[in-house]
């Protein structure tokens, strides 16, 4: 298979011709079930259909699949998502699919030892309903239509009647399991969405997996009382305790390499000038990528919180509010994609996706890896999303040589 031919500098003035057609100035209107949507949707399709070769089709959730066949039925997997929060960037998961166009374009008319498809995930923001990942995760089958019939949007109208208005029954969208039968690999690449590329200075990076998260209410009790007559070695103050254990949670996140631990929401009571709290309730949120590290700064914290307490006079408790296990990657697809990487940019950085994306509900089921490209200051899920062109270009590059190597590896075995 030739590498050398992918038009990146296309894929990039269509990124822009899509933002025109289902964009402005507010940011992309992409939201999926709704008429924009359905525009980028036929959009993207007119251009695939063009392809010669390839098949396309939507299946029983909603998501659009096109598939170049080959002699085997073993295919590889090249996935984004064309829906956008309202007011949204440009790029976040219209890259993914426009440069899968572009690589389906190259390599459809090739001899391939394997099929390549490519599937543009129906609803992965979750934006209008609140459910995200909602095309993949029927297909992957963790999403159950219970457990979303009853959700509404803003305007009360239900979840299954507007898949109804793009011909989905909300009863089958299971059903769309079926593509993934012959799947040997997915590949997805996405803008990072966070900072650590830029501040690099590199362009590319391999992502090892999506984090898992810990989250939980902490809350301290003591005693509140007067903030004048109260010595201070008499104090019961619960603030004080959660916020000397907050301290110690974000410090051992530090000390260790991509681990995450963040205070959100601090409620206290009573809450007024003259006194001290009695009680305060903190949330932590833990996140790594490892589910070993994860116990450990979980365990850590906890004791931390034990000891901090007890210096204090006061008790804590622990609720947890959620949690879901990390999702790591593929080892040989990180190593394959490190590769082709390195070859378009020179050298490559591997990094945990602090995001989950619908990568995370196939590497369930297969060998799963994503590619990041940088994001400037960081910002997405906003009109000021950006990434150089240059990059962009790259980018495009090395998901087209991912997907070479990924069909090869597939050949060797045999
Ligand atoms: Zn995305």
């Amino acid at each position: 298979m030739q590498t050398e031919w992918v038009d990146s500098r296309r894929a990039v003035e269509e990124l822009k011709e899509l933002a025109g057609l289902t964009g402005g100035p507010d940011g992309a209107r992409r939201v999926a079930w709704t008429d924009e949507w359905a525009k980028a949707r036929g959009w993207l399709r007119e251009k695939l259909e063009e392809i010669g070769g390839v098949e396309v089709e939507t299946d029983e959730a909603g998501n659009l699949w096109a598939t170049a066949p080959s002699d085997s039925e073993s295919a590889v997997l090249l996935g984004g998502h064309i829906d956008s929060v309202p007011n949204g960037g440009w790029l976040d998961g219209a890259l993914n699919t426009v440069a899968a166009l572009e690589v389906m374009r190259v390599l459809a008319p090739q001899r391939r030892p394997v099929t390549l498809r490519l599937v543009d995930w129906a609803d992965e923001e979750g934006a209008r309903f609140g459910r995200s990942l909602f095309g993949s995760g029927a297909a992957a089958g963790s999403l159950k239509p219970d457990d979303v019939r009853g959700l509404r949007d803003r305007d009360g109208v239900a979840l299954p009647d507007a898949l109804a208005e793009h011909g989905i029954e909300l009863d089958r969208v299971n059903e769309a399991s079926r593509q993934l039968e012959n799947a040997i690999a997915y590949l997805e690449l996405h803008i990072e969405q966070g900072p650590v590329l830029e501040r690099m200075d590199l362009p590319l990076g391999v992502v090892t997996g999506c984090f898992g998260v810990e989250r939980h209410a902490v809350r301290f009790t003591g005693q509140h009382a007067h903030s004048g007559s109260t010595p201070m070695d008499v104090r019961r103050d619960a603030f004080i305790a959660a916020a000397r254990s907050a301290v110690t949670f974000r410090d051992d996140a530090a000390r260790r390499e991509d681990v995450r631990a963040t205070t959100g929401f601090v409620n206290v009571s009573p809450a007024i000038v003259t006194a001290f709290n009695g009680w305060c309730e903190t949330s932590l949120d833990q996140r790594a990528l490892d589910a070993d590290v994860l116990a450990e700064v979980l365990k850590t914290a906890r004791e931390e919180s034990e000891k901090v307490a007890e210096e204090e006079g006061v008790s804590v408790e622990w609720e947890r509010l959620w949690r879901i296990e990390p999702i790591p990657f593929d080892e040989e697809l990180i190593e394959l994609a490190e590769e082709a990487v390195t070859e378009v940019a020179g050298s490559s950085h591997r990094l945990p996706s602090g995001p989950l994306h619908d990568a995370a509900e196939m590497a369930r089921l297969m060998p799963t890896v994503m590619l990041f490209v940088k994001s400037l200051r960081g910002l997405s899920h906003t009109k000021e999303e950006d990434t150089p062109e240059e990059d962009l270009e790259l980018s495009v590059r090395a998901l087209h040589r991912l997907a070479v190597k990924a069909m090869e590896r597939e050949a060797s075995r045999g």
